[in-house]
């Protein structure tokens, strides 16, 4: 999981402060330098972190108090709202030209991901904008792309624009466009060639491809797990070419979050889209307030409730947003989940999204695979109707009981309880911090 480091460190910081009645400013300058150690490790630009530090300590002390928070939370909220501004703030979407066909040019090192993301791309327009791109496969020089290209259409079943490798980048461009006219695409996604460094040669022929093309969106991809290198390409490939928006790939791998926190910093140019797998539907709009959140541990339970949305019946979906809004939230509701949470992809990704569930103490021995929750399973199966709507009233005979009719150890019912209990707690703190002034608390 991506940010992990950060996302410890950050939570273990701000835990400190969460629940203070009152901060003072030693407080927040205290926390700010742990704060600043954090992002470091993370591989955080210095000079992006040292302005946001400033930031957050100017806004954190300057703040107006607001009724509904702690001033623990509050300094937790500036944190989060820096945090997101740092990222970009808004979500930043994908060009659309006023008038189609729009060119989206797809630049990027070799091993980046860049032809990957260019069928990822086509298949979220697609699936999320009923678009019908044409891919054209302008890489000439890396011997596979082309075939690599063909092969993600056909699994697609949308046609790839290909000339071979004997035609220049330029001229292909050049009758993928006409040709893309011809047959009413809406969008041209083009798949230029990479290189393993940046070079004089590529740039200039990029910037051919860009003069024929016309691009409405340049968009960078970006290896997220090569950290401040990342940042650096970027900052290279944007003074040449003007990049329009960067796609951040392999953020499902183990990086430490620095080219995430500081693209858009350095570069000036939004991150649009993040990769989080291998798989062709693996490719998320960016959303800068949704990260901030995940590695604030605050969870993402926007994130989650598309997911929901798209992959298991709506009404149900917003019953369950509903219940994680007001905490209304029973082991029932729970058990109901875990089989929609099944249907919707892999379980760490989800679970990852739910506030606590990620980072919270004594969270991280959870094994998130099926048997562990076949085990959850198993426990909340075993408790009476009574139990699942009160587990305050788990006493230790109860507890045995349950763990022996489950199969399972008293040990693994305490923790689970736990788990329910800080989950619990976390989207109560969430709720709090992510509804500003004034908005009514949930029994909890
Ligand atoms: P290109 O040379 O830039 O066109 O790179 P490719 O598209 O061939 O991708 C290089 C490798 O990175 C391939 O093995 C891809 O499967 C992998 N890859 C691309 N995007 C992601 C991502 O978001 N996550 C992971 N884990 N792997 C990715």
């Amino acid at each position: 999981m991506a940010f992990e480091g950060l996302a410890e460190r950050l939570q273990e910081t701000l835990t400190k402060i969460r629940g203070k009645g009152k901060v003072s400013e030693q407080d927040v300058k205290d926390m700010m330098r742990e704060v600043r150690l954090a992002l470091l490790e993370a591989d955080v630009n210095f000079k992006v972190v040292k302005k946001f530090i400033a930031d957050v300590k100017e806004k954190a002390l300057g703040q107006e108090v607001m009724k509904s928070l702690t001033p623990g939370q509050q300094v937790i909220k500036v944190v989060n709202e820096e945090l997101t501004s740092l990222m970009g703030g808004e979500q930043s979407k994908i060009a659309v030209a006023p008038k189609a066909p729009t060119v989206v040019m797809m630049v990027g090192l070799q091993g980046a991901g860049k032809t990957t993301t260019t069928a990822k791309l086509a298949n979220h327009l697609r699936k999320k904008h009923n678009r019908n791109p044409l891919l054209v496969a302008a890489d000439i020089y890396r011997p596979a792309a082309i075939k690599q290209l063909e092969t993600l259409g056909k699994q697609l079943n949308m046609p790839v624009f290909s000339l071979g490798d004997q035609v220049s980048p330029i001229e292909i461009a050049k009758q993928a466009i006409a040709k893309a006219k011809e047959d009413h695409h809406d969008y041209v996604l083009i798949d230029t060639a990479g290189r393993l460094h940046i070079d004089e040669t590529l740039m200039a022929e990029l910037q051919g491809v860009k003069d024929i093309a016309k691009p409405d969106e340049i968009l960078l991809v970006v290896d997220a797990m090569t950290g401040q290198d990342a940042v650096n390409v970027a900052e290279s490939f944007n003074e040449q070419l003007d990049v329009t928006g960067v796609v951040l790939t392999k953020l499902d791998g183990d990086t430490r979050g620095g080219a995430a926190l500081s693209v858009k910093a350095v570069t000036n140019t939004p991150i649009k889209f993040a990769g989080m797998g291998e798989k062709i539907d693996q490719l998320e709009p960016f959303h800068p307030d949704r990260m901030a959140s995940r590695i604030l541990g605050m969870g993402d339970v926007l994130s989650l409730i598309e997911k929901a949305q798209s992959n298991v019946d709506e009404e149900k979906a917003r019953e369950l947003e509903k219940k994680m809004r007001t905490m209304d939230f029973t082991f029932d509701d729970f058990l109901e989940q875990l089989d929609q949470v099944r249907n919707m992809g892999p379980l760490d990704e989800i679970l990852g999204m739910m506030p606590g569930f990620n980072k919270a103490k004594g969270m991280k021995d959870l094994q998130v695979d099926d048997k562990q929750i076949n085990k959850v399973e198993a426990i909340v199966r075993s408790m009476t109707k009574q139990e699942k709507k009160d587990p305050s009233l788990m006493n230790a005979s109860r507890r045995r009981r349950i763990a022996k009719g489950s199969g399972t150890t008293i040990q693994d019912v305490n923790r689970l309880l736990k788990q329910f209990e800080d989950m619990k707690k976390m989207m109560k703190q969430m709720t709090g911090m992510t509804s500003g002034k004034g908005k009514k608390r949930g029994k909890g």
